[in-house]
């Protein structure tokens, strides 16, 4: 999934999704970014922030690859 701001086309880590809904019909739907959802809603319009699955899995592995570090493969011993 592309994280780009479907408003300023900027790239995006966290991305927001504002809808607007008139009498029960959605007329604007559609995933913005931080700065955008802001304005969003400064305008009095409904924002959400997109949880990804795959960031938090991204994250978690990050976390065990630190923990990995802490124990450094000790360099082979050079025999003279
Ligand atoms: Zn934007």
């Amino acid at each position: 999934m592309e994280s780009v701001c479907r408003r300023c086309y900027h790239f995006s880590k966290n991305l927001y999704r504002v809808t607007t809904k008139d009498g029960g019909v959605v007329l604007l739907n559609m995933l913005v970014c931080v700065s955008c959802a802001r304005l969003a809603r400064s305008l009095g319009l409904a924002t959400v922030k997109m949880e990804s699955a795959k960031t938090v899995a991204k994250t978690k592995r990050v976390q065990a690859m630190t923990d990995s570090k802490q124990q450094p493969v000790q360099p082979p011993l050079s025999i003279r």
